[in-house]
This record gives C-alpha cells, sequence and structure tokens, in this order.
C-alpha cells in the first residue's frame, strides 16, 4: 500500500486486508498522515458532510476541468477554516484530493459556493422594467412584422427586438437593427438571422439615452455595415 491509497482510504472503500496494510503505511508516512488530518478537518466543519450528494454530470466535468485547470482548491478554501499553515502539499495530490472531496462530501461545498455567488447576483440586480414596446409594420415590398421593447435594468438601456414572417436571408445577408434620432444619425442595435421559418431575434445595449425617434430593420446584403445599405424591411416610431 501506497500514498496513492489514501483517498480510498479516507472514503472507506479500502477492504479490511488493505485497510491495515494501509494504516501500517500511515503509520510510516508523514506525509500521508498530514493529509489525512487535513481531510478530517476539511470535511468535520461541512454541514451536510454526514449526506453526501451524488454530484450530477455537468458538475463532475466542471469539477473535472477545474481541476485540469489546477484551480481545484477554490470552492473548497471558500468555506474551509483558514488551514493552519503548512509545508507545500505534494503535487499529485492536491488536485486529486479536490476532486475527491468535490465529487463527494465536498459537492455540498461546491453547491455552497455556487449558491452564495448566485444570491450575491441576485442582491445586484434591479428588477428590470419595459420603458416601451412598439410593433415593427413591413414597408411596402415586403414582408414580416416585429416587436420591439425598450427594457431598463441596472442602470442600462436595452433593446429586445423579435421578428417573424421575415424572408429567410440567404449568402452573406443577414438583418440589422437601426435606431435613429432626431438628427437622423442612424445606430445599429443589432445584427440577426432568422430560423427557416423567418424568425429572429436580437438584444443590444444601448450607449446612450439618446432621443431615438424610429427603429428599423433593413436587410443588409452583408452583417458588417456600419450604416444601412439595404432596403428598409420594417419599421417603426418610438
Ligand atoms: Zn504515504
Amino acid at each position: 500500500m501506497k500514498c496513492e491509497a489514501l483517498i480510498d482510504y479516507f472514503n472507506g472503500t479500502l477492504n479490511d486486508k488493505d485497510r491495515a496494510a494501509f494504516e501500517k503505511h500511515l503509520a510510516e508516512c508523514t506525509d500521508c498522515r498530514e493529509e489525512l488530518e487535513e481531510l478530517r478537518l476539511l470535511t468535520a466543519d461541512l454541514p451536510f458532510a454526514a449526506e453526501p450528494a451524488e454530484p450530477n454530470d455537468g458538475m463532475k466535468e466542471r469539477v473535472l476541468s477545474a481541476v485540469f485547470a489546477e484551480e481545484p482548491v477554490t470552492a473548497v478554501e471558500k468555506t474551509a477554516p483558514a488551514p493552519a499553515p503548512r509545508k507545500p502539499a505534494r503535487q499529485w495530490l492536491q488536485p486529486l484530493l479536490a476532486a475527491s472531496l468535490l465529487l463527494s462530501a465536498g459537492a455540498n461545498v461546491y453547491l455552497l459556493a455556487q449558491k452564495e455567488e448566485t444570491d450575491q447576483q441576485v442582491a445586484r440586480e434591479e428588477p428590470a422594467t419595459l420603458a416601451g414596446s412598439v410593433q415593427l409594420a413591413a414597408t411596402e415590398g415586403f414582408n414580416g412584422q416585429a416587436q420591439a421593447s425598450m427594457v431598463q435594468e441596472n442602470g442600462h438601456s436595452s433593446v429586445i427586438l423579435q421578428a417573424n414572417q421575415l424572408q429567410v436571408p440567404t449568402g452573406t445577408e443577414a438583418y440589422q437593427v437601426w435606431l435613429i434620432n432626431e438628427a437622423g444619425d442612424k445606430v445599429r442595435a443589432g445584427t440577426f438571422n432568422t430560423d427557416e421559418s423567418g424568425r429572429g431575434a436580437v438584444s443590444y445595449t444601448m450607449p446612450s439615452d439618446d432621443n431615438w425617434q424610429m427603429i428599423a430593420v433593413t436587410l443588409e446584403p452583408t452583417a458588417t455595415s456600419e450604416q444601412p445599405l439595404g432596403d428598409i424591411v420594417l419599421a417603426a416610431e418610438l
């Protein structure tokens, strides 16, 4: 039995013979004793350590990719008590420990850390409000309709446009949304394609609260036009 058996020993998955052998190793191996002590400290402090949760596949993947990214212990450190200063752990063991912790009882630590982040996010966010909404009608010779909503959210104004029954763009063509102010300046407010039944949507955070007079959708020859080159397909006054 060697150091590699530590995790299995800690998780209680060794058979009697292997466990006895590992305990013999433990008596001679300071590294394993320290690691074991740290594991016990970490898990003793977990509120739900006694009820290990089976992580779902998505979480396993995230945990494992975190391990491969060599930043595996973030979630553990968040809720664990500050460990006493100790010599650096052996490099091969550290990610494995983190992974085994996160994948078993540590799943709870991970979930708690996630929840903490989510709670903070929610606390920061103001409820979004609808500042206005208009229907865009098709111009002559074109099909389609759209709804544009102006949304105030976290100090930003966004426009969300949803269109349907549009002609499906071909080749490099794409639909572009334009906001037009009193002076006739046009600001591109998003580019979108449609699905095969002519539906499309785009959201755009406005750089300023200019006094927009009009919203229009053009069918552009390419998705990169800085000024409208194609025909206006849909339009509405704001
Ligand atoms: Zn050892």
